[in-house]
């Protein structure tokens, strides 16, 4: 099964609209020679506020080979909830991608894998596609329990999601004690906890459905690490946090994961 690899620039809250149009268009600049064919899906996420930017700056390009992510919505369509963005308010900008379940929201924000779950099926019935991530703390890790972790958030992320659509969500394996402290997971360590996400979700919505679905590894990744990871089996892509916020790095991280 050959599943388009991809690289997801998660910006966080980095970037006003001066350094996102800055950020957007060097990272396009720099790859808009390369054959479309051997580049991976190139998704970027800035903030909210520079969503409208960012488009523009991929729009013009008019050679689609960066899509847009958000980092975050709400699963209500419209109403009283204040300082949140409904997933029809994101379409405005052609957004194809939201992030959900990030550890940063699930340990800041105090979302639950219920709540992800709801965002999870809102951003699907709306024809975008959720990056749903998980992941163990260092505390888990050492306990023993990764795998059973790991599982749990994946079923309860997908719950009443139909098998159909389980094979376009992407998933992101991020182990907490990996985000941002430069401590990469050991890459074959990363496939094998990636395999353990499709073989739960393959009892979820079958091996077809399982083999489809794309997995990527996030924490710490940078351009001497990418080619190693994307050596392994089942890992089809990263979700790349400080590395995304310089054009260099990220490129350099997108020429890695190329055919
Ligand atoms: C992230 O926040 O999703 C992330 C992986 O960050 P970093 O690459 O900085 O570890």
């Amino acid at each position: 099964m050959s599943r388009r690899p991809i690289i997801a620039g998660n910006w966080k809250m980095h970037n006003n609209r001066a350094q996102s149009e800055e950020l957007v268009c060097g990272i396009r600049d720099a790859i808009k020679s390369i054959d479309k064919d051997l580049l991976p899906e190139v998704v970027v996420a800035p903030v909210f506020t520079s969503l409208d930017v960012v488009s523009k700056n991929i729009c013009n390009c008019g050679c689609g080979r960066i899509q847009l992510a958000a980092q975050n919505c709400y699963y209500e369509a419209k109403g009283a909830f204040t300082g949140e963005v409904s997933i029809d308010m994101l379409k405005d900008f052609d957004t194809k991608f939201v992030i959900i379940g990030h550890s940063e929201r699930r340990q800041i924000f105090s979302e639950t894998d219920e709540m992800i779950n709801k965002k999870a099926i809102a951003i699907i019935e709306a024809g975008l596609t959720p990056i749903i991530c998980c992941g163990e703390t260092l505390e888990q890790r050492e306990l023993g329990v990764t795998d059973s972790h790991i599982a749990s958030q994946i079923v309860k992320a997908l719950e009443n999601v139909k098998p159909s659509d389980v094979a376009n969500v992407v998933i992101a394996y991020e182990p907490i004690w990996a985000i941002g402290t430069g401590k990469t997971c050991d890459s074959a360590e990363a496939n094998r906890v990636i395999k353990v996400i499709r073989t739960t979700i393959a009892q979820i919505a079958g091996k077809d459905n399982a083999e489809k679905v794309r997995i990527l590894y996030g924490g710490s990744v940078k351009p001497e690490t990418i080619k190693e990871q994307m050596a392994q089996s089942d890992i089809d892509g990263a979700l790349v946090g400080g590395a995304s916020l310089k054009v260099d790095s990220f490129v350099e991280i997108i020429k890695g994961a190329m055919k």
